[in-house]
């Protein structure tokens, strides 16, 4: 490992911008020991977020978190910076100003003009080009984005976005310097959404087109996400806290970026609830009615389990199944064949994209399959979706089954992929493209995705547990059955897939 180059405390470091997030940044370089100048262009912009970290602090020395002396050694380590030129000591100038490019040009320009040369600057812009930033300074070279995430307090990751020009020499000292600052930085280069922001797509993108598609309410597909997918959060009420018009708006942000790329076409149904001002938790509507008491998920009714069944194949990723229904008293009887389960007249498999509808007309059976799940033996629900060869007393005996493993059983329509198969695999497609386009490292889009936006596994190790194989047919079949670009398979995804190579590793 390379020495680390991280600034010192005693280098001062300037913050432009006061707002939610150039306070909490304030803070974070306070706490590790360095003096800080805060600059707004609205002087009540400041003294109102010395007054919040100085109540935050307060509640951290409340709940015993922080001693009171090193509550007042932080604040007493901010101090307000009426101009720009006071910001001449500092070694680091962070800007966290309105996101407009050329505003966030002539004032870093500005900053260049009073700071040493030695000076690093940085800029905290969520979807502005750091390249094009930079075009506005004489040395553009010395121009880093240090993404973090809201609120900066909390959040661990922090992106270090290069532009065209950066000196790797820098960036290298803001990722050492965020690591000291107890951060955890990931390595970039600057493209639309940069990590998070743009491989986070398909996880609101591909909900909303399942429903669109009528394939299932908010409530449920959410509660498959969270339940099945082991996502902290289901993509609707995470959209409905982020503020639809801040999503929406980022969604755009990347769609046009990649000059219309399919794979990031916003939602008309989003667009609707930003038009009717419907922007989730702070309006008290989006998806849900915040007023009042969130609807239930549509659980299947509780059906009588299937005395034995037949295993046929290996289940792969779903192998847990066997044991768990041996476990569960349930005779299995195993016989080679495709993976798949038979239980009753019914072939039950796990979605491979193409629909159980398709499949039954392939196999002239009727079909269930199963949603993918993160963990099969300690997941509390689980997806089904019949072929509409399928009656309700076949599938009722599918459901059985799942219930009788202790599951909690949500009936969706029978869309392509399914809720968490279709997400994942979204998800470890753009992953994959972000790591063959050489935007970051395998390992720091995995690292980006469970630091920055909490997954449960980085989307690359995630399709390599599941199989990189698998994932790719997965593709391919939404990519067939909607003749769209969206669902294109990388190319490296690809290569991976046939030579059976991991993508994380
Ligand atoms: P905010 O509106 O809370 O704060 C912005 C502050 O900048 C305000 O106090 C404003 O007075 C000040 N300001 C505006 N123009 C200025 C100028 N020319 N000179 C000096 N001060 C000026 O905004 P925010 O949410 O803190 O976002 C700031 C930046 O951080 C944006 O670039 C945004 O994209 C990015 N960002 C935001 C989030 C988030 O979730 N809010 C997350 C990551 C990055």
């Amino acid at each position: 490992m390379s020495e680390s180059s991280a600034l010192p405390a005693s280098v001062a470091v300037g913050i432009i911008g006061a707002g939610a997030m150039g306070s909490g940044i304030a803070a974070v370089a306070a706490s590790a020991g360095h003096r800080v100048l805060l600059h707004d262009a609205d002087a009540r912009a400041i003294e109102r977020a010395l007054g919040r970290l100085a109540s935050e602090f307060d509640r951290q020395v409340e709940k015993g978190r922080l001693s009171a002396e090193e509550s007042s050694a932080r604040l007493a380590r901010i101090h307000a910076a009426e101009t720009i030129e006071a910001l001449a000591p500092c070694g680091l100038v962070i800007e966290a100003i309105v996101e407009n490019l050329d505003v966030k040009g002539a004032v870093l320009k500005r900053v260049e003009a009073v700071v040493g040369l030695d000076a690093i600057l940085g800029t905290n812009t969520s979807s502005i080009s750091v390249t094009a930033i930079g075009a506005h300074l004489a040395r553009p070279e010395r121009l880093v984005g240090m993404h973090f995430f809201n609120p900066a307090q909390v959040l661990p990751l922090v992106e270090v976005v290069s532009g065209k020009v950066t000196d790797p020499v820098m960036a290298k000292t803001i990722f050492d310097t965020a690591e000291a600052w107890k951060k955890v930085p990931v390595h970039c280069v600057s493209t639309p959404g940069f990590i998070v922001n743009r491989v986070a797509r398909p996880f609101y993108g591909e909900a909303l087109r399942l429903l669109s598609e009528g394939a299932g309410e908010p409530a449920t597909v959410d509660a498959i996400l969270r339940d099945a997918g082991g996502f902290r959060m289901g993509a609707f009420e995470l959209m409905d806290m982020i503020g639809h018009d801040v999503n929406y708006a980022v969604t755009c942000s990347v769609y046009d970026g990649f000059y219309q790329d399919p794979r990031f076409t916003p939602s008309l149904l989003q667009k609707e609830l930003v038009d009717a001002g419907w922007l989730g938790r702070k309006s008290g509507r989006g998806f849900y009615d915040h007023t009042v008491p969130a609807p239930p998920a549509a659980d299947a009714l509780p059906a009588a389990a299937p005395l034995q069944l037949t295993i046929e194949g290996d289940l792969g990723c779903a192998a847990a199944l066997a044991a768990m229904a041996t476990g569960a008293g349930i005779v299995v009887e195993r016989i080679g064949g495709s993976g798949a389960l038979r239980v009753g007249g019914v072939r039950v498999a796990l979605t491979d994209g193409r629909t159980a509808t398709e499949r039954a007309a392939e196999t002239g059976e009727p079909f269930v399959l199963f949603d993918l799940a993160l963990d099969y033996a300690s997941c509390t629900r689980i997806a089904l979706a019949a072929a509409d060869q399928t009656n309700s007393e076949q599938l009722a005996a599918v459901v059985g089954f799942f219930q009788r493993l202790g599951k909690v059983v949500s009936v969706i329509d029978d869309a392509p992929g399914m809720v968490v198969m279709r997400t994942v695999a979204m998800l470890a497609n753009e992953a994959a493209d972000t790591v063959q386009q050489r935007i970051a490292s395998a390992r720091d889009v995995d690292l980006a995705m469970r630091k920055g936006v909490n997954y449960p596994l980085g989307p690359l190790a995630w399709a390599d547990a599941i199989g990189v194989r698998a994932i790719s047919t997965v593709l391919e079949n939404l990519a067939a059955f909607y003749g769209q670009d969206r669902y294109r398979l990388s190319p490296l995804l690809r290569r991976r897939a046939l030579a059976n190579q991991s993508l994380a590793g």
